[in-house]
């Protein structure tokens, strides 16, 4: 029987090209390509950015079937394997010359007063004011109460969201390996009245946080998951904590995260 690789490609002219070039080559190669998410696939290809690798993860609600990102976006952080690679890759997939690297995700459970919702991130969580008010939140590190934040809002970031809007808020790159999250805050207030760590804080994964907003009007918050805002009413706490899902990357060159690091950022 053909294996089956998924592959999902945002519409711009480029990820179009890529498409077609990596179809034509694993169907000489005897693969199957479905564009929907198969699930007897022993592959997903993301091709476009890393707002399409996001989706791509998302729109398999997180599968274990390994990814793989090729990059016609404007940044890529997920995705290592350029325009110029795609034959290189593709045999290199074939004759499995890569490792697997696990990516940790977030978790949030949500207490509203009816309901008990959870979501999972790739990149972060973020918490913060929907208006030009600041919030305010109360933050519990395993139950441990630690600072009452004021300010615009927070991120709760994996490390491979790092070096998204963790890393525009000032917080530290984590190697997306490192086991642990982190807390970074968005403009905090520092004052008499209000007082909170200025660093972010890398939590480890064997501990959870606990936020509970502290405004009287739950309307002032807004949630969002990767990009993605939620609305909901009435909410009492946000609990964060690792995924018990994991998802898988492949990895071509061990070197590709730091070298892409110099090339995108410095
Ligand atoms: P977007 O608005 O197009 O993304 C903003 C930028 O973040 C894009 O350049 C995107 O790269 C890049 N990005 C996404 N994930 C990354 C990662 N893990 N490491 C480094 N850069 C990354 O929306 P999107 O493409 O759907 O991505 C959603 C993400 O945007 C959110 O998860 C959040 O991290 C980020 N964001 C950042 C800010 C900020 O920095 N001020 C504000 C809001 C949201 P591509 O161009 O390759 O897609
Ligand atoms: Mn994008």
């Amino acid at each position: 029987m053909k294996k089956i690789i998924n592959i999902f490609c945002n519409d711009n002219d480029k990820s179009l090209k890529a498409f077609i070039k990596i179809k034509e080559i694993l169907t000489k190669k005897d693969f199957m390509i479905s564009e929907k998410f198969n699930k007897d696939a022993v592959l997903n290809i993301c091709i476009g950015g890393d707002g399409s690798f996001i989706r791509g993860v998302h729109g398999t609600n997180f599968t274990k079937i390994p990814f793989v990102g090729v990059n016609t976006g404007t940044l890529g952080f997920y995705q290592e394997i350029s325009f110029e690679n795609i034959e290189k890759f593709i045999n290199d997939y074939i004759e499995e010359n890569y490792t697997m690297e696990k990516i940790r995700l977030l978790e949030c459970e949500m207490q509203t007063n009816d309901m008990n919702l959870s979501k999972k991130c790739l990149n972060e969580f973020v918490i913060r004011s929907n208006s030009s008010e600041i919030i305010h939140l109360d933050i519990f590190i395993d139950d441990n109460h630690l600072e009452t934040f004021a300010g615009d809002g927070i991120i709760i970031s994996t490390p491979s969201g790092s070096t998204a809007y963790n890393m525009s808020a000032g917080g530290s790159i984590m190697y997306p390996t490192v086991r642990g999250f982190q807390l970074t805050a968005v403009a905090p207030i520092f004052s008499k009245v209000y007082r909170s760590l200025s660093n972010s804080i890398i939590i480890p994964n064997t501990s959870s946080l606990k936020i509970i907003p502290l405004e009287k009007s739950y309307k002032k918050i807004a949630f969002t998951a990767d990009g993605i805002d939620h609305k909901y009413e009435n909410i009492s706490y946000f609990k964060f904590k690792k995924a018990y899902k994991k998802i898988y990357k492949l990895v071509f060159n061990k070197d590709w995260y730091w070298i892409n690091m110099k090339d995108k950022f410095l």
